[in-house]
């Protein structure tokens, strides 16, 4: 490894790395800011090493270190979870996205009590989290920063977890509960209630969903709209459902979809944007966004003759 600093008055010289008058003669006596630099370089599998190196860089590594993927596991992920997670508390993002199903209740309790500035965590086809929700009730209990969670196909997911998610952090903006099969109206009611912010939600295939889980969206929007005119001084735009994915959630219906298409204005049927995702829902092809609505009028508008 060759270490080469700013212009032409540092080298490598005998026996270490010269820094404008700094010789560094050991590799542990790296400043830990270049340290970090130098990992932001290399895969996680090779700074997860690197934090093995000595006590120095461990301490360096696990203080500085804000994102981390560990997808690369393909075996032993609970185990370097549960080993890793109690180091490295200064995590914001976390990917921890499996192919073959590894991730047990007790690695991400040990995640949510060490890492309390997670901001975005993805925990997508973690088939081994039991039915209890023990780990979504840890991460409500302890991460109220999260903004981002990925929950996708960890189909024991239940109600009680989302709704402690839901309450425990209220700063949510991106939620994808596709294929989560048990989740209910009681889900997406908590998360309305709770999460202002939410943006994204995903809840393909989740066939429990019904026209009562959209209209608690509507009328939350509602509930929120004087508030955040008044908070938010003209930034209520920004706020709100941008992207709901309700494919194959074949239980709703047409004026549940649009009159939630007529509240959250960023929602969008139309080619081209399509932030309202509905395939596989047939009986949901007369919801339009309101561009379908003002081309159709558009179109149909046939003016006076010019006498
Ligand atoms: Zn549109």
């Amino acid at each position: 490894m060759m270490l080469a600093f700013g212009g032409g008055k540092s080298g490598i010289g005998e026996g270490g790395v010269k820094i404008v008058g700094l010789v560094i003669t050991e590799w542990k006596d790296i400043p830990m800011e270049l340290l970090l630099r130098i990992v932001s370089l290399v895969d996680d599998r090779t700074m997860i090493m690197a934090s093995g190196v000595c006590s120095g860089w461990r301490d360096a590594i696990c203080s500085g270190l804000t994102h981390l993927c560990l997808s690369w596991c393909k075996n032993n992920m609970n185990n370097l979870v549960l080993s890793l997670a109690p180091k490295f508390t200064k995590l914001q993002t976390l990917v921890l996205r499996q192919d073959k199903p590894q991730l047990e209740d007790n690695a991400v309790e040990t995640i949510a009590s060490h890492c309390h500035d997670l901001q975005d965590l993805d925990l997508s086809k973690s088939f081994k989290l039991s039915a209890t929700d023990r780990a979504l009730q840890a991460i409500g209990r302890n991460c109220s920063q999260l903004q981002s969670l990925n929950l996708g196909w960890c189909e024991n997911v239940g109600d009680v977890g989302v709704r402690s998610l839901a309450y425990g952090c209220p700063d949510l903006r991106t939620l994808d509960l596709c294929g989560c099969v048990c989740i209910t109206d009681d889900s997406v009611i908590a998360l309305a209630n709770s999460c202002p912010h939410l943006g994204s939600l995903c809840l393909y295939y989740c066939r429990n969903i019904t026209d009562r889980a959209m209209y608690s969206l509507v009328e939350n929007r509602m509930k929120n709209k004087a508030a955040m005119w008044k908070s938010m001084e003209g930034r209520y735009g920004e706020e709100g459902l941008k992207s709901l994915n309700i494919s194959q959630c074949t239980a709703i219906t047409p004026p549940a979809v649009q009159a939630l298409c007529d509240s959250f204005p960023a929602l969008h049927t139309c080619s081209g944007r399509h932030s309202l995702v509905m395939s596989g829902c047939l009986n949901l092809t007369s919801v339009h966004c309101a561009c379908v609505v003002q081309a159709h009028r558009t179109a149909s508008y046939i003016p006076y003759p010019a006498h």
